[in-house]
């Protein structure tokens, strides 16, 4: 199934990438686990932007990949020296249902980069043309879902949470026909690698064994080399991936996350936060909400996401059931998520609310928070950042308003809110010490549907107005300080202004 590479010119390459080092842990793997193939050239690329941040982690001057050669590569159009393109394959199960075969149907993985922190950083690109696992799509994707996904892994990793990154992202006036023509774009994701639940699952499930051995070898000798020395190295390595998804999880609930689409194939085997889709930040808390309106029944509503975690480490599980030889044993490593999932979200609500200390009645306290909060469809991240404000001694209800007027029925924060302070006196919590732990941990700013939509129609010039990225920019030099006040981009912490009530996310990207 290989094709050959284009031809690559090395003077076409900044000087920057000439000296990037390379390490293709992946591509040293047999050929069985992927095809060898190169992009699809995209016509006549431009930048949208790129993410200094990200290109500052692998230790390449962000002006240099605003070079057109640079976008060049990073449309697919020619390949940096030292990258071996190829496309995996994996499967997974998928809304509950197992489909035998996925993989990266629009995903080119470039290879490694070494940081010059010596850590290493796989480059893939999305949206580079068809692979062989393409199935019956175009293996594109459009600049609307990629804007999306480039601006919320950015703004993932800097509210803390375990993300790929994104690097550029890169359009072209290609048409891409969805429910209607888009434009195409390219986004270079980053991670130390992408590996998913869903690789495991294929080999399992094709009874093709050895292969199965062998990526789990390269996965904890790669990525979880502790394990090697743990008399049940497999076992070992399941239970640090229940734990690193459990920890994942709990911090999307914190932050107010959905994924989206928690398909086994999209689950990180290093506990990432991995393929943006129908992704959401809760806006009023409904603890219901489904982002995305192909999930019918809402199985990856907002409340759900704890529990797919776990059902979807099952499926890995399963697949490593010929390494472990043993079900029970199995089963008891993924179940360690269960009390880590507990552990991490005591501990992130508790940061949440400024508690510097543990006690029993905690969980009570943040159940009916969540109880009042679903009932009252208060807005989750300006109610935390506002939380903030409470004063200890304040006597009168009016003082509370930031928090409180979020409240249609004022009794019920009230009656929340006296015993929190109770709680707060407890603790001997001073106000100003609280404020600034619990601002460290509430963001501020959060990727809101309403405000990448409008980056969005900006970027693509929608209504006939000239294309402008600025607002990509914009969001994103926002978001990568989610925590600061930033008070001259308030605006952008509002809630949804009324054009967003119907805003839908279709799957399709
Ligand atoms: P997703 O729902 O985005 O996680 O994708 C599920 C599967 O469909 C993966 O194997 C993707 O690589 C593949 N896929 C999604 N969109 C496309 C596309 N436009 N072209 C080719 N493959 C795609
Ligand atoms: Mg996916």
């Amino acid at each position: 199934m290989n094709s050959p590479l284009p031809p690559f010119a090395a003077t076409d390459s900044p000087a920057a990438f000439k000296a990037l080092p390379w390490h293709n842990g992946f591509a040293r793997l047999p050929e069985s686990f992927y095809t060898r193939l190169a992009p699809t050239p995209l016509p006549d690329p431009y930048l949208v932007a790129v993410s200094d941040a990200a290109a500052e982690t692998i230790g390449l001057p962000p002006v240099e990949l605003r070079r057109p050669q640079a976008v060049a590569a990073f449309a697919g159009n020619h390949l940096p020296p030292g990258a071996e393109p190829l496309s995996s394959v994996y499967a997974g199960h998928q809304f509950g249902v197992y489909v035998p075969q996925l993989g990266d149907g629009r995903a080119h993985l470039l290879g490694g980069v070494v940081a010059p922190d010596g850590r290493v950083w796989e480059l893939q690109l999305k949206g580079a043309g068809k692979t062989p696992y393409s199935r019956f799509a175009d293996g594109r994707a459009v600049l609307r879902s990629s804007i999306r996904e480039f601006l919320c892994s950015e703004a993932m990793a800097a509210l803390g949470v375990p993300t790929t990154r994104a690097l550029t992202l890169v359009g072209s006036d290609t048409p891409v026909f969805r429910e209607t023509v888009e434009s195409a774009a390219v986004v270079t994701r980053m991670a130390p690698s992408f590996l998913r639940f869903g690789h495991f699952e294929f080999f399992y499930w094709h009874n093709r064994h050895e292969e199965l051995r062998r990526l789990a070898d390269y996965a904890i000798d790669e990525f979880f080399p502790e394990c090697r020395d743990a008399s049940q190295p497999y076992l070992a390595w399941l239970e640090e991936v229940a734990r690193r998804s459990a920890r994942l999880i709990a911090h999307w609930q914190a932050v107010g996350f959905m994924h989206g689409v928690m398909n086994s194939d999209n689950m990180s085997l290093l506990g990432l936060t991995l393929d943006y889709g129908p992704f959401g930040f809760m806006d009023g808390f409904d603890a219901n909400h489904i982002c995305s309106h192909s999930d019918e029944h809402g199985r990856y509503a907002y409340a759900m996401q704890p529990k797919i975690g776990h059902w979807n480490l099952y499926c890995i599980g399963q697949a490593v059931v010929p390494l472990t030889g043993d079900v029970q044993a199995t089963q008891a490593a993924l179940d360690v998520y269960l009390g880590e999932y507990e552990t991490a979200i005591g501990e992130q609500m508790r940061a949440k609310l400024g508690l510097a200390t543990a006690r029993d009645a905690d969980d009570a306290l943040i159940e009916r928070l969540l109880e009042v909060m679903h009932a009252n469809r208060a807005d989750w991240t300006i109610f935390w950042r506002n939380l903030a404000r409470l004063r200890v001694d304040a006597t009168d209800p009016a003082d509370d308003a930031p928090v409180r007027d979020l409240f249609a029925d004022r009794a019920a924060f009230d009656a929340w809110a006296a015993d929190y302070r109770a709680r707060l006196k407890r603790e001997a919590s001073m106000d100003a010490e609280r404020a600034a732990r619990m601002n460290r941990v509430n963001p501020k700013f959060v990727l809101r549907n309403y405000l990448a939509e409008a980056a969005i129609r900006k970027a693509r010039g929608d209504d006939g107005a000239p294309r402008d990225f600025g607002e990509v920019e914009r969001l994103l030099a926002v978001l990568r300080r989610p925590f600061d006040e930033q008070p001259e981009f308030d605006d952008y912490a509002k809630p949804p202004p009324d054009w967003a009530a119907g805003l839908q996310l279709s799957c399709s990207s």
